[in-house]
């Protein structure tokens, strides 16, 4: 498995691929590249969550922030 993902904002708007709820600016979203099948796909933060590409993680200042992958 070679999965690229990125954590990004919407611009504009697009669909998640899995819920196919409608994400608008200035939502996060993930972006998921197989670079086996070349296939793309974008995931809102719900979905992401569930995924497992969101995950909780303390920063610096112990607060607790949510980061993608
Ligand atoms: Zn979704």
């Amino acid at each position: 498995m070679a999965e690229k993902i990125a954590g990004l904002i919407v611009t504009g708007e697009m669909n998640c691929d899995s819920c196919g709820k409608t994400m608008r600016h200035p939502e996060r979203y993930a972006y998921v590249y197989d670079d086996e099948s070349g296939k793309e796909s974008r995931f809102c933060e719900k979905c992401s969550r569930e995924k497992g590409y969101l995950k909780k993680r303390k920063n610096e200042r112990g607060e607790e922030i949510e980061t993608f992958l």
